[in-house]
């Protein structure tokens, strides 16, 4: 091939034509005739393909007849307006490379079964789609936007461990991470794993969230966020929910619950501006191909001030519809969780708008939230939030943390939990407390809202969850 450098073809779709050029990507599709041949040429450098137009009298009939569906290619030719719609620009080829063939018997994609369900066993093939390129893209965007947020504001990353020996959120079932054998585990006396014996000499898990370790790092450097892997055997098979999946977790010194709903707040419509401003291509191409009210929704919420409701006021709002004939599959009274069909009710239905909840009754949430002051006997809540979206519920799970030694303590004691794990994290209470607070985004919720997919499964490019780690 001729020395020429190659364009992606993002670049090459905006150039302008007269010029030698050399694309190199993989075929989407070949058509025309015997004479000329059309090939729509995709590098995933955006959703967009770029034109190339062979006239088969100017190449060897077995090149022409290897460029199939899924091979890849090297073309170098000039770039001219294109006459037929679609796009400015094609490609004239002068010279054509096969670089890799593709059994277009084989080739998992050549399928007519395009389904997601049917990408899902596939899924190391399905990336090479235009609605996982879409997806890919904007995953990653979303993931230096989340970067920059936090740089701009002066945020520390701070890297928290994968592999933990507390449980102490108890925010969901742990994956044990051992290299004992499991066909032959050492027992002590009375007939229990002896774990002195594992690689840490102790039992250990997979994190089920960066939080506990990120308050070390708030109440040392002011602010900081994570942003990692996150692990939670919950057997729970619903689009919402992963065994493996990527979360956000900022941590802020002397910010309270206000301030840590305003962050809440400002962050999530930052991403969504962020995706508005620089993923339009693929938004569109998403929007157009499975939800036409994407990027309608997407606007709407960049302008909308989010409603704040206290859990009992929601409690009050959900009885109501409930006495005014609404149905739910599980009963709602002050003191149980909402699920799902709930926090769509308030979101959807109630207030048409994102809603930031607060307030929760104490006994539903994790011993480190801050204890709000006054409440009646029985009626203790502590200063949790949770912020919910539309299609998805919540979205993010977050609190103001108890700052007082002897609250935080006391609660401790009270659910029974062991300390000789906590001792660390009850050390930043004792040692220079501050009020702080902090939440969790789950990066696979925001970008079920950011793309308007609607299975968790197909915003993660390889998916974990119950029976399924294959890829
Ligand atoms: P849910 O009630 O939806 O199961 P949670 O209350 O257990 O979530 P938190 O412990 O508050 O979740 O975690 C913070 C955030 O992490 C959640 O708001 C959500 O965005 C995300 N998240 C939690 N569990 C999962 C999961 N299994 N898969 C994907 N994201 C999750
Ligand atoms: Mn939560």
């Amino acid at each position: 091939m001729d020395q020429i450098t190659r364009t992606k073809v993002k670049d090459l779709l905006k150039s302008a034509p007269g010029q030698e050029v050399m694309a190199k990507g993989w075929v989407r599709t070949k058509r025309g005739n015997k004479q000329i041949k059309f090939i729509a040429l995709n590098d995933g450098s955006t959703v967009y393909n770029i034109q190339i137009v062979a006239d088969t009298s100017r190449f060897d009939e077995d090149l022409i007849r290897r460029i199939t569906t899924g091979c890849s290619l090297c073309v170098v030719g000039q770039l001219v307006e294109s006459v037929g719609s679609g796009q400015a620009v094609e490609i004239h080829a002068r010279q054509i490379e096969v670089i890799g063939e593709c059994d277009p018997v084989r080739y998992p994609l050549q399928k007519k079964d395009t389904s997601l369900e049917y990408l899902r066993t596939v899924a190391h093939m399905r990336l090479r789609t235009n609605t996982f390129g879409a997806i890919l893209r904007i995953r990653h965007a979303m993931a230096f936007a989340i970067h920059k947020f936090f740089n701009d504001k002066g945020f520390v990353y701070l890297n928290t461990p994968l592999i933990t020996e507390s449980d102490a959120e108890g925010a969901g079932d742990m994956f044990q991470v051992t290299t004992l054998d499991l066909g032959n585990v050492p027992t002590k006396e009375n007939g229990k794993v002896d774990f002195s014996k594992d690689f840490f000499g102790k039992k250990t898990s997979l994190t089920v969230s960066g939080q506990l370790e990120g308050e070390l790092g708030a109440t040392a450097v002011g602010e900081i966020y994570t942003f990692g892997p996150t692990f939670r055997a919950e057997n729970s098979n619903t689009p919402r929910h992963l065994a493996e999946f990527w979360m956000i977790e900022p941590e802020m010194a002397f910010y309270d619950i206000n301030d840590n709903m305003v962050l809440a707040e400002e962050f999530i419509k930052y991403l969504v501006a962020y995706a508005l401003e620089n993923c339009m291509d693929d938004l569109k191409f998403l929007n157009d191909k499975y939800d036409d009210a994407l990027i309608e929704r997407l606007r709407s919420v960049t302008g909308i001030a989010f409603q704040r409701v206290t859990y009992t006021e929601a409690v009050e709002i959900l009885e109501a519809a409930v006495a005014a004939g609404t149905t739910f599959e599980f009963p709602v009274h002050w003191g149980t969780d909402f699920q799902s069909e709930h926090e769509r009710y308030l979101v959807e239905k109630h207030f048409g708008k994102p809603v930031i909840l607060t307030d929760f009754p104490r006994d539903i949430k994790a011993f480190y939230m801050k204890q709000n002051e006054g409440c009646a006997p029985g009626r203790e809540t502590v200063r949790g939030m949770d912020v919910l979206f539309p299609k998805i519920g919540e979205i993010i799970g977050g609190s103001e943390r108890e700052a007082s030694l002897e609250k935080l303590e006391r609660r401790i004691d009270e659910l029974g939990m062991s300390r000789r794990n906590l001792e660390w994290y009850i050390d930043t209470r004792r040692y220079g407390t501050v009020p702080h607070s902090g939440f969790g985004l789950g990066f696979e919720r925001l970008l079920l809202f950011v793309t308007g997919m609607s299975n968790i499964r197909d915003v993660i490019p390889f998916p974990r969850t119950p029976k399924n780690a294959e890829f």
